[in-house]
């Protein structure tokens, strides 16, 4: 479950992934000004935030969990939470959430992942046209807490399909929403680590979905355990994802359980896996946008992964 999750978000429509990300994304408080380098120096904003994953927060009857995301934030010290804003593996369309007016308004930097079950890429009308709906109905939902960007997996075709068809519906599902005046807050497509015929798993697929959405401003993510697992060299790929898409909006910084090269997606502790935890810092650096860590543990052990990484960032 926590294999990808993942969103960020962004209060405009019309600016780009990037900028939003960018914008106020640290402890400090917030100016609603864009935040750019130069202002590092104000000591009010970490350059590098880094998030937590936390699921929906939510109990069943839609009340806080535990105090809910910015409760987990607070426990851990985290800058930023990533949640769902329905279950991931279902087709429900988001509730008002209790916290909304926190999450908006507050200083912790918010991110939003789609539900897994979506695939705006498949030739399959039945899950096209409702994972259409769906994601503009949770894009709508994000960006009604301020969400920065929402992530949402590459998704797939049928073996049997070209994979062009799979990228020019990626294209729609951008050029049809544009016509209703774009999403509400800008999409994050993140790489995945394996199935046949995927969008996002490859470089050179990337490449071409890029050419298909990225005149579109779509933001792009890169989980590092699903770079592993498609066997991606890690210690190239920030270089290599911005080759073709021009840019990495957000990082998915996960260790494996499995060997490189594995198609496999099991998410391990930064410092727990098969990926040397110096690599993975690497990739955080280059990348120089936010962090969420989608890695298994308890408050605990995020509170010590983010002390980590904030310390091998210079943050
Ligand atoms: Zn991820």
């Amino acid at each position: 479950m926590r294999a990808s999750a993942g969103a960020e978000g962004a209060h405009g429509q019309a600016t780009s992934a990037s900028t939003n990300l960018r914008r106020a994304t640290g402890r400090g408080p917030v100016t609603g000004k864009a935040v750019g380098p130069e202002q590092l120096g104000s000591g009010s904003v970490t350059q590098h935030p880094i998030g937590v994953h936390v699921g929906p927060g939510l109990t069943e009857d839609g009340e806080l969990d535990d105090g809910g995301p910015l409760a987990r934030a607070a426990e851990m010290d985290a800058d930023g939470v990533q949640v769902f804003l329905a279950d991931p593996q279902g087709w429900k369309a988001p509730k008002p959430r209790p916290d909304t007016a926190d999450l908006r308004d507050g200083d912790v930097m918010v991110v939003v992942h789609a539900p897994y079950v979506l695939n705006v890429a498949t030739t399959n009308n039945r899950i096209r046209i409702p994972s259409r709906k769906l994601l503009g109905q949770h894009a709508a939902a994000a960006g009604a807490i301020g969400a920065r960007g929402m992530v949402v997996h590459g998704g797939h075709v049928l073996a049997k399909d070209d994979p062009a068809v799979g990228f020019d519906n990626w294209r729609k599902t951008f050029a049809r929403q544009a016509e209703d005046g774009g999403f509400a807050v800008p999409l994050l497509i993140e790489n995945t680590a394996g199935g046949g015929n995927a969008m996002a798993r490859d470089l050179e697929t990337i490449a071409r979905l890029w050419e298909a959405v990225g005149e579109f401003g779509a933001g792009f993510v890169l989980d590092t355990c699903h770079a592993w697992a498609a066997g991606w060299d890690l210690a190239t790929a920030v270089a290599d994802v911005r080759a073709v898409t021009g840019r990495v909006d957000l990082v998915h910084l996960n260790n494996s359980r499995d060997p490189h090269g594995s198609s496999r997606d099991r998410h391990a502790p930064l410092a727990g896996g098969e990926i040397p935890t110096e690599l993975l810092v690497e990739v955080a650096r280059a990348a120089d946008c936010p962090v969420v860590l989608e890695t298994p543990g308890d408050a605990a052990a995020h509170a010590e992964e983010i002390s980590l990484l904030r310390t091998a960032l210079g943050g």
